[in-house]
C-alpha cells in the first residue's frame, strides 16, 4: 500500500476523459488499494484515478461517517443510467484545495459499474451524500472539476483568487 501524489487544478490530466479498464489484473488492483489508502489519510469522501496521474475510468469512495466502519465502495467503469430530480449541496475537492462552494446536482442518480470480481452491480444514490460523490466522481472520469459546474460569475471569483494567490506567492 502506498499513498498516492493528489494532482491540483489546473493540472492537464483533470481535464483528460478517462479510458474504459479492460482487464481487472494485480496492477489494478494495487492501485485501487492505493487509491483508498490516500483517501483515508487525505480524509476525503471520494477519489478518481485522474487526480492521482491515473487516466482511468476508476474511482473509490467512502460515504460513512469517521465514526462508523468503513465501508469503502469501488467504481470501476461507471455510468450514470438515471438521473431524477436537483438539488443543491455545497462541494469541494481534494484536487482543488481550500474552496468549496454550492453546486447544481442530480437529487438522484443510479450508477451502473462493476465490483472488483468484475461482475456488473448497480448503485444507487438518493437525496444523500451517496448520490452527491457518484456524480462528482464521474466527472472526474469525464474530465469535468465541480468549478466547472459553477456559474460564470462563481468560477471567475473563483480564478480571481487563483490568480492573486499565485502572484502573493511569487513575492516569496
Ligand atoms: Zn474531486
Amino acid at each position: 500500500m502506498a499513498i498516492l501524489e493528489i494532482l491540483h487544478y489546473p493540472h492537464p490530466i483533470l481535464k483528460k476523459k478517462t479510458q474504459l479498464i479492460q482487464k481487472i489484473d494485480p496492477a489494478i488492483r494495487q492501485l485501487i488499494q492505493d487509491m483508498a489508502e490516500t483517501m483515508y489519510a487525505a480524509p476525503g469522501v471520494g477519489l478518481a484515478a485522474p487526480q492521482v496521474g491515473q487516466p482511468l475510468r476508476l474511482a473509490v469512495l467512502d460515504v460513512t461517517p469517521a465514526n462508523q466502519p468503513k465501508n469503502l465502495v469501488v467504481l470501476i467503469n461507471p455510468e450514470i443510467v438515471v438521473t431524477e430530480g436537483e438539488c443543491l449541496w455545497e462541494e469541494g475537492c481534494l484536487s482543488v484545495p481550500d474552496y468549496c462552494e454550492e453546486v447544481k446536482r442530480k437529487k438522484k442518480v443510479i450508477v451502473r459499474c462493476q465490483n472488483l470480481e468484475g461482475e456488473k452491480v448497480e448503485v444507487v444514490g438518493d437525496n444523500n451524500l451517496l448520490s452527491i460523490a457518484l456524480q462528482h466522481e464521474i466527472d472526474h472520469l469525464d474530465g469535468i472539476l465541480f468549478i466547472d459546474r459553477l456559474s460564470k460569475l462563481k468560477r471567475d471569483v473563483f480564478k480571481k483568487r487563483l490568480q492573486k494567490e499565485s502572484k502573493e506567492g511569487k513575492k516569496f
